[in-house]
Parts: C-alpha cells; sequence; structure tokens
C-alpha cells in the first residue's frame, strides 16, 4: 500500500512553497496536484507536498496538521435549509452535502472520494452509488413536498 507520507516531499519552512516546489516535486498523478501542507506541532511545522484531490477546497497551508495521516481532503459545501413561519432568520433543519476524502483511512472506500453529508450533528460518508441513491429519494420527497404545497395552496384558496 503506499501511503501519503511515502509518497510526500517535505521542505524546509523557511523556503518558499513555490521554490520547494519546482525544485523537487514529482508530477501528480491525473486528478490530483501537489498542494504545499503545513505539518507539524506549533514550533516544528514543515510544509510537505502531498498530492490533494483537482476537487478540494482546502487551503492546506492554513489548515496545520499534527501529521501527514491527519490531512483529509474536501470539496466545495452545498447545503439546502427548511425555514419555519413566523422566523425570516431561523432554519429549522439544515443539510450540508461535500465530496470527502481520507487517504489513510481504514475503510478503503474512503481513501479516494466520498460524499459527506451532515446536519451539524450527525455525519454520513456515502459511495457514489449510495449518494445517487440518496439523491433519487430526496428528489422524490421535494416532488411530494410540492404536490403538499398544491393541496395546501388549494384549501387556503378555497377558504378565502
Ligand atoms: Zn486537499
Amino acid at each position: 500500500m503506499t501511503t501519503v507520507a511515502a509518497t510526500c516531499n517535505v521542505a524546509s519552512s523557511d523556503d518558499s512553497p513555490a521554490s520547494a516546489a519546482s525544485a523537487t516535486l514529482p508530477a501528480a498523478a491525473p486528478g490530483f496536484r501537489l498542494a504545499p501542507a503545513s505539518i507539524g506541532r506549533p514550533g516544528r511545522v514543515q510544509v510537505a507536498y502531498l498530492p490533494c484531490p483537482t476537487w478540494c477546497v482546502l487551503d492546506h497551508l492554513a489548515d496545520r496538521q499534527p501529521a501527514v495521516e491527519d490531512v483529509t481532503h474536501r470539496g466545495g459545501v452545498d447545503h439546502v435549509q427548511v425555514p419555519t413561519m413566523g422566523d425570516d432568520l431561523y432554519s429549522a433543519f439544515e443539510l450540508y452535502c461535500q465530496l470527502y476524502a481520507d487517504p489513510v483511512s481504514d475503510d478503503s472506500r474512503m481513501r479516494v472520494a466520498a460524499v459527506s453529508v451532515t446536519d451539524g450533528s450527525n455525519d454520513a460518508y456515502l459511495t457514489p452509488d449510495m449518494a445517487d441513491e440518496t439523491a433519487d429519494e430526496l428528489i422524490a420527497f421535494a416532488m411530494r413536498m410540492k404536490g403538499a404545497a398544491r393541496i395546501a395552496r388549494a384549501a387556503i384558496e378555497a377558504a378565502a
């Protein structure tokens, strides 16, 4: 098994990322770029160049991790909110979705790319097939919700 640690280059934190990259970095695999990452404890931080999926939006330089194995990758966040009457500033429910990868996960399905869904307290990690199936169920749910809206609208108009 190839680990992230075995495929990264570590540069002194005194070097600028650009000069270190041009001098020592191998080519990244298709779908990846070599991204500079801050690795280590405060006072002992080094810059490591790690394979980072092209969909990852994290700034691994700013998001210091204690070890290379702690670096995960995340895509941009999408979300849906469910409002409620009487409080325009309150969202009763929220769901967030983004791509996720943990290159050293014990679960091989998490190492390259998974879809993460969370409500802020419970996290779900989905394979692409699971994400497709869940999305189809959410689409069907949304269509039933639109059906409920039609019935409510007709009832309100009938009562007016
Ligand atoms: Zn990344």
